[in-house]
Order: structure tokens, then C-alpha cells, then sequence
């Protein structure tokens, strides 16, 4: 059953934080950076990966992050966090639906972010099987607005979706 609706575009807004501590692995975006600090987290902490997530799953009128992979579950301890992307795509295919675009802002005041952002764009465009000009993320500092926000890194991601036509159709 589809609707004209079904073909419309939707939007899908994820936000998650993670503090920062030294000694931490930093995995970020799916790219291992290495820095001093890292967030701390029970999966591998990937902050960019779960606002993604919960963007795409907002977007699709899905359960979020924590309904779907709870962090009490000793199965997602250390997990990868690009199989909640993984994840979260192949439900929204499910749903007769696909990622057209994404964009990220990561607020963080260590560790910087520019020499990975090209590396962290790719791998989020591989991940979203999308064009890397349809991927982007910007990283943004504190600017010295609060020692309690320069401990952790923050990120807020938008997501496009359009649906798709369902298989075994005829076209
Ligand atoms: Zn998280």
C-alpha cells in the first residue's frame, strides 16, 4: 500500500553528546583520530554515527538509538557504531525509503577536527551510499564558551529522505 504522500520528502533531526576524557579511544565518524581525548560512551562512543542514526531513524518514524540498541544490552559494549547506521538504513528500506542527503555539526573544542574532516565526509557518504557532495559536516568550537562544553563534543545532524518505489512494481 502507498500513498501519494509516500513520495514526499522528509527530514530527520539527530543530536547526541558524549563527554570527552583523556586515555579515550577517538573514533569518530567511523575514523579512528588520534588525540589525547576521546568521548566516553558504552559502544565505541562514535557521537557523529548516533546523531546520524537518530536522525535517520526520526526522519523515518522509527524507535531511536536507545530504543533500538540499548546501551543496558551487553551485545552493543565496544560495538562498531556504523552498524546502527547500517541498521537504521536497511529499516528505512524496509519502509520503502532512502537517504538523499545529510549534514552534520560537530561542536568540540578538542581534538580538531580539520585534517580528518575530508576522511570523516567519506566515510559518511560509503556509509549512506550517497555522493560525497551529498554528505557534509562542519566543525565548529566553543570559542571559550564554557569549560563544562570544551569536555565534550557534541553533534546535531540533519537528514533528507524521499521514498523509493517498492519493489515488484511494475515500471
Ligand atoms: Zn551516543
Amino acid at each position: 500500500m502507498s500513498s501519494p504522500m509516500d513520495m514526499l520528502p522528509r527530514v530527520g533531526l539527530g543530536w547526541d553528546r558524549h563527554a570527552l576524557a583523556a586515555g579515550e579511544s577517538c573514533t569518530l565518524a567511523g575514523v579512528n583520530i588520534d588525540s589525547p581525548v576521546g568521548p566516553t560512551g558504552h559502544s565505541d562512543a562514535d557521537v557523529i554515527l548516533h546523531a546520524l542514526t537518530d536522525a535517520l531513524l526520526g526522519a523515518g518514524g522509527l524507535d531511536d538509538l536507545g530504543t533500538l540498541f540499548p546501551d543496558t544490552d551487553p551485545q552493543w559494549k565496544g560495538a562498531s557504531s556504523d552498524q546502527f547506521v547500517a541498521a537504521a538504513v536497511a529499516l528505512l528500506a524496509d519502509s520503502g525509503l532512502r537517504v538523499i542527503s545529510a549534514d552534520m555539526v560537530v561542536i568540540c573544542d578538542q581534538p580538531r577536527l580539520a585534517p580528518h574532516r575530508a576522511a570523516m565526509r567519506a566515510n559518511l557518504a560509503q556509509l549512506l551510499n550517497l555522493p560525497i557532495d551529498r554528505v557534509n559536516l562542519k566543525g565548529k568550537t566553543t570559542e571559550g564558551g564554557g569549560s563544562a562544553a570544551s569536555q565534550a563534543i557534541e553533534v546535531h545532524a540533519i537528514v533528507m529522505l524521499k521514498g523509493v518505489p517498492r519493489a515488484g512494481g511494475c515500471s
